[in-house]
């Protein structure tokens, strides 16, 4: 599928790229919705790694494992302690092929998105990372680019899906999964769904 990304002009063709989530500090009592939003954000609009940091908690990775299984994808998820560590191995050593990465930290104290997203390689994988109730300093010491969308405080899932269209463009919002079980057909009058599983049972 072709990539547009937008190069500070308009939206512009470009390579594809690995891209995962990181989302700090979440916290099992208060977190668990918003934190899945942000996990359901980045599977939609084209990555395939969410990583959680602070709490452990089965119940977002069974919510994200179930609009797997219905929507489709290989979204995959993993618990990274306090995140930090992980994010500085990302940007410095390893990025999951054992090379550097990317690493852009979401925050309202960044550079405009805008700015930002042509001056990005598109050659390693990138990692975005939203954060929570208290973003560690080091963070944005490990992050090669700090990155705001708009300089007010809003949220981390506005954040995340403002980025990801603009690091993707229009093929962003348009993910296809092969594997579905449910495929969504746009209609502007109602539902219209194929369920693959009832037909091949039928
Ligand atoms: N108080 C926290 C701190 O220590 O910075 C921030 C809380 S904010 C609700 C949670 C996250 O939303 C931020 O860490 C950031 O990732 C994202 N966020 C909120 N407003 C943003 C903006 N204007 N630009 C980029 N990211 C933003």
């Amino acid at each position: 599928m072709s990539r547009y990304a937008y190069d500070g002009t308009g939206f512009r063709r470009s390579m594809p790229s690995d891209v995962s989530v990181l989302r700090l500090g979440h916290r099992k009592g208060r977190d668990p919705r918003i934190t899945t939003h942000l996990a359901l954000v980045a599977r939609a609009l084209g990555s395939t790694r969410f990583f959680l940091a602070g709490d452990e908690d089965e119940g977002v990775f069974a919510n994200v494992a179930s609009v797997n299984e219905r929507f489709g994808g290989q979204m995959v998820c993993e618990h990274v302690g306090k995140g930090v560590g992980r994010i500085k191995r990302f940007a410095l050593e390893d990025a999951g092929d054992g090379a550097p990465g990317v690493v852009v930290h979401l925050t309202m104290y960044g550079e405009p998105y805008r700015q930002v997203v042509p001056r990005i390689r598109r050659d390693r994988p990138l990692m975005v990372v939203v954060g929570g109730a208290k973003v560690p300093g080091d963070v944005f010491k490990h992050a090669q680019y700090n990155v705001a969308v708009g300089n007010q405080p809003h949220s981390e899932v506005a954040a995340l899906a403002l980025f990801l269209e603009a690091w993707s463009g229009e093929s962003g919002t348009e993910q296809h999964f092969p594997d579905a079980q449910l495929v969504i057909h746009p209609s502007a009058t109602g539902k219209s769904v194929t369920d693959r599983r009832r037909l091949e049972e039928e």
